[in-house]
């Protein structure tokens, strides 16, 4: 199989994948911040992240992938100043700040399954503070001083600090000034005392006060709990290349004693962007997953117009856009329902997502779908493979799978077996996801489905009479109540309902 290549932040280079341990993968990404939704911008980057983790596992290694919830110090700017994000939204709410996190980590775990993000292992910050108080224990006398606000980490003490920001911009200086007598702009919290005379609902003492960890020391803790280090890849959004990440590394080199990152390849994508502010969690009705669904649309309609960009790409959101990927994902998904029957007696409901815990049950699956493919689809998926092996380019991925359904010369069975291997990358969830599901149903809508249909059915009746002063009038009855009729769309649909 084709070797996998993967961009490299550090190096700013395409690298071979070559894993630390034989036949394994450890992704570590840096998780949500659950003081609120999370937006659509936020969830780009774990639609980004378990593709990734597709890719590992289809290659054949042993995934293991850490989402770290972050339930605890987190401020409101990056740079250990501000207000402390959770314990704002309990007094906005009037809720503690643990029942703000519980609430918040529900809702992001909702959303990772409604964009068929695959189960990934989910520490809480709160669950390590012990093994961060002994991180800070470790790394104080060498690494760090005490101010009154709390324990800061000098970044000048490890080799090439910021190596991969490569530049601090300006902003980036700005922000991080904040905090008085810090000997290095750069420099940020460990530990962040809990002013005196003030109580938090959050917080655990420690040799340095009572207070709380600074928001970069639990990724260095979580990740070397879990993955060990050194570990194969760490991912976060672009914005982490930054300030987060970099922070990280220092708290490695400083832990470890050496010039190491700690993971192998860091790995960024790129943003999604709203012009008009939706995505900015203080403005009203901000962007999240939600609020798309909402509006009628299938979460997997975003899942793909994520795929539709290459990840290091900045993508830009938009109505339409989401629009136009549903469409596309609604031809998919008729191909597939049209080859349903052969799909279920072929491959006997066996998945590789299902087959993952057993490596057997995985070659079994490929054999049997592979069997069924046929020269020309084999080729096209090596093309597929050979696709998301350089450095994941899911829209070239993507234009595979669509020539290939326009292929007159495949039948079902190799159109089929080609889309399960193929969706086992995608995530689309092509065999299980219903035709009629994709049907654009806003949540506002003043009309039900059945009304629709009966309208229709008394139009189509109307027509066979050629009474057309009636069928006339039925279509514009729908019109006014935001129902778009559709005669002889080439997908199938007869109706919609306006956005
Ligand atoms: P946060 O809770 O702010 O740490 O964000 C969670 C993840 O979403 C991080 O990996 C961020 O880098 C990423 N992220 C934040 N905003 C965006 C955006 N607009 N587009 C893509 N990724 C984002
Ligand atoms: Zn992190």
């Amino acid at each position: 199989m084709t070797e996998l290549r993967l961009f490299n932040s550090l190096t700013r280079q395409l690298e071979t994948f070559t894993p630390v341990h034989d036949g394994e993968a450890r992704v570590y990404s840096c998780g949500p911040t659950v003081y609120n939704y999370q937006h659509i911008g936020n969830m780009r980057a774990y639609v980004f992240a378990d593709t990734l983790g597709r890719v590992l596992s289809y290659k054949g290694y042993k995934l293991t992938h850490v989402i770290n919830i972050t339930d605890v110090g987190h401020l409101t700017s990056d740079a250990d100043a501000g207000d402390d994000k959770m314990e704002k939204a309990a007094a906005a709410q009037g809720k503690s700040a643990w029942d703000i996190a519980a609430f918040y980590q529900a809702d992001f775990e909702a959303d990772l399954e409604r964009l068929n993000i695959r189960k990934p292992a989910h520490p809480k910050a709160t669950e390590y503070i012990d093994a961060m108080i002994e991180w800070g224990k470790s790394i104080s006398d060498k690494h760090c001083y005490e101010l009154d606000s709390g324990l800061y980490f000098d970044v000048s003490t490890v080799p090439e600090y910021g190596r991969l920001a490569r530049a601090v911009t300006e902003d980036g200086e700005a922000r991080i000034e904040e905090v008085d007598g810090k000997r290095n702009a750069a420099d940020f919290a460990i530990w962040r005392k809990t002013p005196a005379g003030e109580t938090r609902q959050m917080e655990w003492d420690s040799p340095w006060g009572k207070g709380a960890p600074g928001w970069h020391l639990e990724c260095s803790v979580m990740s070397k709990a879990l993955l060990g280090l050194p570990f194969d890849i760490h991912t976060g959004g672009i914005d982490h290349r930054e300030i987060h990440h970099p922070n990280e590394i220092a708290q490695n080199q400083a832990h470890e004693g050496c010039a190491d990152s700690g993971a192998r390849i860091w790995m960024h994508n790129n943003f999604l962007i709203e012009r008009s502010g939706k995505m900015s969690k203080s403005s009203g009705e901000f962007l999240r997953l939600q609020l798309l669904i909402d509006k009628g649309f299938h979460p997997l309609a975003y899942r793909l117009m994520c795929l539709q960009a290459h990840y290091r790409s900045e993508l830009e959101f938009s109505w339409e856009g989401l629009q136009a990927a549903q469409t596309r994902l609604s031809r998919l998904l008729r191909t597939v329902n049209k080859y349903a029957l052969h799909y279920d007696n072929d491959h006997q409901g066996l998945s590789l997502a299902h087959a993952e815990a057993n490596w057997e049950g995985v070659v079994r699956f490929r054999q049997l779908i592979t069997q069924k493919l046929g020269a020309v689809a084999e080729k096209s998926l090596d093309a597929l493979i050979a696709a998301v092996s350089d450095d994941l380019n899911t829209p070239s991925a993507l234009t595979i799978v669509d020539e290939l359904l326009l292929n007159g010369h495949l039948d079902h069975q190799q159109k089929s077996s080609f889309l399960a291997l193929a969706d086992e990358i995608l995530g689309l969830n092509l065999n299980s996801t219903d035709y009629a599901s994709l049907r654009i149903r806003p949540k506002a809508a003043i009309i039900t489905e059945t009304e629709i249909e009966t309208a229709l059915a008394a139009r189509t009746e109307a027509r066979a009479a050629k009474d057309f002063a009636k069928s006339d009038a039925i279509r514009d009855d729908l019109i006014a109540k935001g129902v778009e009729v559709m005669d002889g769309d080439p997908l199938g649909w007869d109706w919609k309902l306006d956005v």
